[in-house]
């Protein structure tokens, strides 16, 4: 999906460091071994867990209520921060679970106040390291957004995206959804009482996370039932308490979820679109050959609660001389006609490897211009996070990286442990 871009504030710009900052993180809570954590489980889940530990059924529910209050609103890592249960059942939980995150292997933190986060899950068996993930955060004068994967790689090849050029590895849990938000809030301090990072780059409001889109790696609808309820705990009012509508979830068009998804998860619905006709879409969009555009609007128009207050968002990435006609402007116009929607232009953000180029501002000004004269909304977003790989479509795990740029570096003779020792310079 596309990353979201928010503008910065004069204030964030001018305050921003000149460099980038990047720093590994040693996890504070690696997970006990084999122990499950129950961080980012469901209401259900927690209910489970408890039940496995021997809690009684008739005080399950007041234990779950209390957990989870712990957990989601407090942000709690340890038990025995727990004050209001008891220290016997507390003593139980400790020796069955842990309240662990995921490993924070790295921080980079962009000039203009854009985070990102390389996340190691942990290991489901003797043969798995763990995935690895990005996380993004992208903060404005009164919001911060956060952009959560909802798979490791992803299928669909986007061409214009970075994210695409990485296989599938797996699909992610519920829980690792959720974690992605426990790892934002740890890290920028978002738990009451706790103390936000000092360096003027986070937004005014009572939040440092206010939203969330769900626009990081991979299709968030070929993984619909962990979205669906990592999204219900993200949304629990005695919890995380993010509002249904400050969730945004970004599909490349996956028709059949559609309306479920209106349904079952209830957040607001942007779409992957980047083109107006159906072969150039095929190209940039390839899951364009089974949904075409007419099928994917159609379900945009169905969409469940759609309206004037919740219009449907259109990314369109800006490529040079591929979609970005006067033309192009007028189809895309008579092709939304009628339907509550916004149009997103997002310059592309280049990477190394892409055939395409981002179209020049006097075009992207002019194609907005066109769709702002017919009655639309049409930001051009401000491109964020560049310099950490972190906007649009650039998402790909450091770990991918580094292997590929060992492969190369064996291949031509030198060793690999001069990457993995070498200072951090993988920028590009
Ligand atoms: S390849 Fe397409 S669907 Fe997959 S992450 Fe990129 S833009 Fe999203």
């Amino acid at each position: 999906m596309q990353a979201p871009t928010i503008s910065a504030t004069a204030e964030q710009a001018s305050a921003a460091p000149d460099a980038i900052e990047k720093t590994p993180v040693a996890s504070p809570a690696a997970p006990g071994a084999g122990m499950r954590s129950l961080v980012g489980l469901t209401r259900a889940g927690l209910s489970a867990a408890l039940a496995e530990a021997d809690v009684p059924e008739r005080e399950l529910r007041m234990r779950v209520a209390q957990i989870h209050h712990w957990i989601y609103h407090r942000g709690a890592k340890d038990f025995s921060e727990m004050l209001n249960v008891s220290k016997h059942l507390r003593a139980r939980l400790e020796q069955a679970y842990t309240l662990a995150r995921p490993e924070v292997v790295s921080e980079q933190i962009s000039r203009d106040g854009t985070r990102k986060w390389l996340m190691r899950m942990p290991s489901t068996g003797p043969h798995d390291k763990g995935a690895e993930i990005e996380t993004v955060y992208i903060p404005d004068s009164s919001r911060g957004t956060l952009c959560i994967s909802s798979q490791v790689g992803c299928t669909l090849n986007c061409s214009f995206c970075h994210t695409g050029t990485q296989k599938l590895v797996r699909n992610l849990t519920s829980a690792e959804i959720v974690a992605q938000l426990m790892v934002a809030r740890d890290q920028l301090g978002d738990w009451p009482g706790q103390e936000r990072p000092v360096d003027n780059l986070l937004p005014s409001g009572e939040r440092a996370v206010s939203n969330i889109v769900l626009m990081g790696m991979g299709e968030p609808l070929y993984n619909f039932e962990n979205v669906r309820d990592a999204m219900e705990v993200a949304a629990d009012g005695d919890g995380l308490t993010i509002s249904r509508r400050r969730i945004t979830l970004s599909t490349s068009g996956v028709v059949p979820e559609i309306r479920r998804a209106g349904e079952e998860i209830g957040s607001m619905l942007a779409i992957s679109l980047h083109a107006v006709r159906n072969d150039l879409r095929d190209e940039l969009v390839p899951l364009n050959k089974k949904y075409p555009i007419h099928e994917l609007l159609d379900a945009c128009r169905n969409y469940p609660g759609i309206s004037n207050a919740r219009r449907v968002t259109f990314e369109y990435v800006m490529l040079d001389g591929i979609n970005d006609s006067d033309a192009d402007a007028r189809e895309l116009v008579r092709l939304l006609r009628g339907m509550p929607a916004k149009i997103n232009l997002i310059p592309f953000n280049p990477w190394p490897g892409t055939k395409y180029k981002c179209s020049d501002w006097e075009r992207i000004e002019r194609f907005s211009e066109i769709i702002f004269r017919a009655g639309y909304a049409s930001p051009v977003r401000t491109p964020r996070g560049r310099d950490i790989l972190a906007a649009c479509g650039q998402l790909k795990s450091e770990t991918e990286k580094l292997r590929a740029r060992a492969r190369l570096m064996q291949e031509s003779g030198i060793g690999a442990e001069g990457i993995y020792g070498a200072s951090s310079s993988d920028d590009d």
